[in-house]
């Protein structure tokens, strides 16, 4: 057992304890973290969220030089809502090796491995500074981390690579789709649907919505060709459609939820172009010939760019290494990653648990797996140390 498993298990069960589901602040997580930080004599910047209410944590130890390694985790969780536990989930547990509680595999029990490593972090004779970046609101669109790239550019650290510490069971993921959530409201005219001479039903223009985006959907499906992901190609799916309020009126309003998930940067701009160009040749024309007040938008709720595999960066080279692997592999789900790749830092993803535990009721990970990361950490420092 490595005696770093006994800090990195206290901190996660304090970080557990801390109910930082997304739509509730992280605050007291986040000042927890820096308190706990300060305490080794690590200052760290707390970047508030716009609204106060959340916050990001940034912090680096070693050398004041430029460059260095981004380790970065979110410290939001999803929801426990309607899932039926039979542990309580922001208390902390430990039982046949695993353990159990909201964010323990995703992704708590990475931030904790990190801030276990702190002491050997500042022992070390580090050639160049190590980061840690902790976001808040990855669950709901990655919204956070945009605010820590910022910080990182504005104070032109410059990072040679980030690692993102969600759940691969310690493999190294150099890539995963984009995730892109839409938005498209329609404002018809309703009316008694005894007079639809008198309305413009938005439902039937939120019909023609939905067939150019199926159309294009089956257009990207017949075109197989990203085999590094599963399935190969991107996707476009309408998810949600809202709209009336009874069968004898006309509706006035409607909106439709739906999803890219991209195989690279620069499949969006297409996908958006032929849907404007069809709202604005066809489907709005028709509409406002019923009634001239009617509006067709489209909106970007979310869109966190994909992570495109570069082999020969330093980051997949190095965690390859320290991971004790010549393979990486892609992700099923989206991440922050690409947001740190966006802003030029090399990105990949490697941290402890598996996917399939994160999100559900009764959350674990292995305690072996923190175990696996611990070691991968103590690597790092070893590989980043002078001597
Ligand atoms: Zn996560």
């Amino acid at each position: 057992m490595t005696a770093l498993l006994r800090p990195a298990t206290e901190i996660l069960e304090k970080l557990v304890g801390f109910d930082t589901v997304s739509r509730n602040s992280n605050l007291a997580l986040i000042e927890w973290i820096a308190r706990h930080l300060a305490g080794q004599g690590v200052a760290a910047t707390v970047l508030k969220s716009p609204d106060g209410t959340k916050a990001n944590l940034f912090a680096s130890i070693g050398p004041r030089t430029d460059g260095g390694i981004v380790l970065s985790g979110h410290t939001d969780v999803v929801p426990v809502d309607g899932q039926i536990w039979l542990r309580d989930p922001f208390r902390m547990t430990s039982e046949n090796g695993r353990y159990y509680g909201r964010g323990t595999t995703d992704m708590k029990g990475y931030i904790a491995c990190v801030l276990a490593l702190v002491p050997q972090l500042l022992q070390a004779r580090l050639k160049r500074p190590v980061h840690f970046a902790f976001s808040y609101d990855e669950e709901v669109g990655c919204f956070g981390a945009h605010g820590l790239v910022d910080h990182i550019k504005a104070a032109g650290i410059r990072p040679h690579m980030a690692f993102i510490g969600e759940p691969t069971r310690m493999q190294v993921v150099n890539g995963h789709k984009g995730s892109c959530g839409m938005l498209t409201s329609i404002t018809g005219r309703s009316c008694h649907s005894s007079r639809t001479d008198l309305g413009a039903n938005a439902i039937y223009a939120a019909m023609d919505v939905v067939a150019v985006l199926r159309r294009r959907a089956e257009a990207l499906e017949a075109d197989p060709s990203d085999t590094m992901f599963d399935p190969p190609y991107t996707t476009v799916s309408v998810g949600v459609l809202n709209s009336g309020t009874a069968r004898n009126a006309v509706p006035g309003d409607a909106t439709i939820q739906w999803d890219i998930r991209a195989t690279r940067p620069g499949m969006l701009d297409p996908i958006r172009q032929e849907l404007d160009a069809e709202v604005r040749g066809r489907i709005l024309p028709a509409l406002r010939a019923r009634h001239a007040g009617a509006e067709i938008a489209t909106e970007t709720i979310y869109d966190v760019p994909p992570l495109t595999p570069e082999p020969d960066a330093e980051a997949e080279v190095l965690a390859k290494r320290l991971a004790g692997t010549n393979d990486a592999t892609t992700a099923p789900y989206g991440s922050e990653a690409g947001i740190f790749q966006q802003a030029g830092i090399p990105t990949i993803i490697c941290g402890p648990g598996d996917i399939a535990q994160a999100h559900i009721a009764d959350e674990w990970i292995e305690v072996s797996e923190l175990e696996s990361c611990l070691g991968f950490l103590a690597r790092l420092v070893k590989h980043e140390s002078a001597s």
